[in-house]
């Protein structure tokens, strides 16, 4: 989608030289562009019953807080180790240089329950990855994955789809 393409920004050499990254606060800032994100991202699951979003922080938080609140679902916080207070399941995943490891409350999710997973970018798939074999541990049904950018040629969004999980992106 071309505007949401535009109201994307890019900052070079950050964080990293050599690193093109997208900027997702101008698009926040937006407001005909942030709607616009947020309606593409709900339009294939109006009318599904969709029982809970689970948002990666800190920018799947943002969104995935939207989009809950647009499919009558509840949201889940999926946070860094360390941050959330009740007990949680915690699951290694890997980053570029490393791994790190994130949580989920261990009741946050009904066995069973119909879950749509949301971030705002997905690159080599390594975090959606960890995310989704969280929230299959603690036995969610994970209907889909969504994120407005898809950098398609590392891997991540296929990396999804072999899991089983049906892939959404709006912008590549
Ligand atoms: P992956 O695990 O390699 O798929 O990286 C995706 C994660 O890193 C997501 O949580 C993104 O928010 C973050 N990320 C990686 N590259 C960028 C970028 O260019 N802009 C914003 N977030 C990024």
């Amino acid at each position: 989608d071309d505007e949401l393409k535009q109201a994307i920004r890019t900052i070079a050499d950050y964080p990293k030289p050599g690193i093109m990254f997208r900027d997702i606060t101008t698009l926040l800032g937006n407001a005909r562009a942030f709607r616009r994100a947020v309606d593409q991202l709900v339009q294939p699951y109006a009318g599904a019953k969709i029982d809970q979003v689970a948002g990666i922080e800190a920018r799947g938080f943002i969104l995935g807080g939207a989009v809950a609140h647009q499919l009558s679902s509840g949201f889940v916080p999926i946070r860094k180790k360390g941050k959330l207070p009740h007990q949680t399941v915690r699951m290694a995943y890997a980053l570029e240089y490393g791994t790190d490891e994130m949580e989920i409350h261990v009741d946050a999710i009904k066995p069973g329950e119909r879950v749509v997973l949301v971030d705002d970018l997905i690159a080599t798939g390594g975090t959606a990855e960890g995310a989704v074999k969280l929230l299959r541990q603690i036995g969610a049904d994970v209907v889909a994955a969504c994120f407005i950018i898809d950098l398609p040629e590392l891997g991540g969004a296929d990396k999804l789809r072999a899991m089983g999980v049906d892939v959404r992106t709006l912008v590549t």
